[in-house]
């Protein structure tokens, strides 16, 4: 069953991965975003890299309950994703405030919304770090939680939230999706992460050190009980992530009745790698040594995250297809594309044959060796 979607936080890193496959799947999509952490340019590329052209843009806030109920009402719309909100760890340690207001108010509004307009299925954005340091390893849905941040708290409360939502509302069914660690980029290059300010994840992280904005990458730590004592995680590649969620709204939209109202379902991959692979990964797939330092470790940060994703396999026939390799690929391909945007000045072109004519330039060179080393910062 083909529906209509909201993506609220559509212009987002993960947001945008997941409109473009909900259009290629079939999925008419209205994204709601405010631009606080994206941009214009990267909405208009959706279209492009789906070969579809039905979706559409509302500028707005989350947190305006009128709002999103007037977009899902006139938009007859059949299913939310929720994606808005606020993701940095460290900056929610210093503004508790700020991630409770934002956050919570947003996931409220967007539940009112939902009761007011009569539209009754949800996709959440949840995280592993919901399992805080968890026991388990791979850790299962049914593992104990706890958050160690404001950040990971906003989403434990909200996964209440909507237990509380689904329970008091009748034929109400949601997914909170607990996302292990996304990374990787479109293969187009045209959409991926490119964090403003310094990096808080490897990924990124990596990723300027090899184009020469940083100067190395710092590993936090190399003395934990891992196979080479540096933290271990469950990189999952955004492609697939964005599946994912196709996979879990198509679940939604063709039962009418779930034994569970509110589902908690992992998406990683069950496959873990530590700092020093992901390292030399992403070496290998820009054809030179990333330069980098051991160093203390990070506060607040565990061994080892590990996902297992059995749940998701067996509730929406969902599993993951990319590896590491092709997830530093895609990262590498998009950021070098978005320094030789920033170096050339240029803007991206929205007609489909300069796309492909803009691809056809893409080469090996390193970019450190175009200069601008601060573009990114
Ligand atoms: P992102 O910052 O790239 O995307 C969030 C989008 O929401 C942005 O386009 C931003 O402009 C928009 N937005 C923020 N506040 C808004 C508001 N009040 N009204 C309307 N739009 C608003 O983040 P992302 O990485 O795509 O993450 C999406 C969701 O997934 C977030 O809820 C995040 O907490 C969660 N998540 C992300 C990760 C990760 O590693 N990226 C991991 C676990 C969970
Ligand atoms: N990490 C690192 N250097 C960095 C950023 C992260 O060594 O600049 C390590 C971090 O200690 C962890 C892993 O890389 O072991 C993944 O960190 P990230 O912040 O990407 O994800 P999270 O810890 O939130 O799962």
């Amino acid at each position: 069953m083909k529906g209509r979607i909201l993506t609220t936080g559509g212009a987002g890193y993960i947001g945008s991965h997941t409109t473009v496959e909900l259009l290629k799947a079939g999925h008419s999509v209205i994204i709601l975003d405010n631009f606080e952490n994206s941009d214009r340019d990267r909405v208009a590329r959706i279209p492009l890299i789906a070969g579809a052209a039905d979706v559409r843009l509302v500028e707005g806030d989350v947190r305006d309950a009128h709002l999103v109920a007037d977009v899902l009402k006139r938009h007859e719309i059949d299913a939310v994703m929720h994606f808005a909100g606020k993701k940095a760890v460290s900056e929610s340690v210093a503004d508790p405030l700020l991630y409770y207001h934002d956050n919570i108010t947003g996931a409220v509004s967007v539940l009112s919304a939902m009761r007011d307009a009569g539209c009754k299925k949800l996709i959440f954005s949840s995280s592993a770090t919901v399992y805080g340091d968890p026991d388990m390893l791979p850790t299962r849905e049914t593992a104990p939680t706890s958050a160690s941040n404001p950040y990971g708290r906003t989403k434990l409360i909200i996964e209440d939230i909507i237990d509380d939502t689904a329970v008091s509302l009748n034929g109400f069914q949601a997914i909170s999706l607990r996302y292990f660690n996304p990374v990787g980029a479109h293969s187009s290059g045209l959409i991926g992460e490119c964090p403003r300010g310094l990096p808080n994840n490897l990924f990124p992280y990596i990723a300027q050190a090899a184009a020469g904005v940083r100067d190395y990458v710092h590993i936090h730590g190399n003395d934990y009980e891992t196979s080479d004592g540096t933290g271990s995680r469950d990189y999952i590649h955004i492609v697939d992530l964005a599946r994912g969620h196709v996979a879990a709204v198509e679940h939604l939209l063709s039962t009418s009745t779930d034994h569970a109202p509110h589902r908690k379902v992992n998406l990683g991959t069950g496959q873990g790698h530590t700092v020093l692979e992901v390292l030399h990964a992403f070496s290998r797939a820009c054809g030179f040594q990333v330069p980098y330092r051991i160093g203390p470790r990070r506060p607040g940060d565990v061994a080892t995250s590990l996902a297992d994703p059995s749940l998701a396999l067996a509730l929406f026939d969902w599993k993951p297809q990319f590896d590491l390799e092709k997830m530093c690929w895609d990262h590498w391909n998009f950021q070098k594309r978005e320094l030789d945007k920033l170096n050339s000045g240029m803007r991206m072109p929205h007609l489909m044959h300069d796309v492909v004519a803009d691809h056809a330039t893409l080469n090996g060179t390193h970019p450190s060796a175009l200069g601008n080393r601060d573009a990114l910062n």
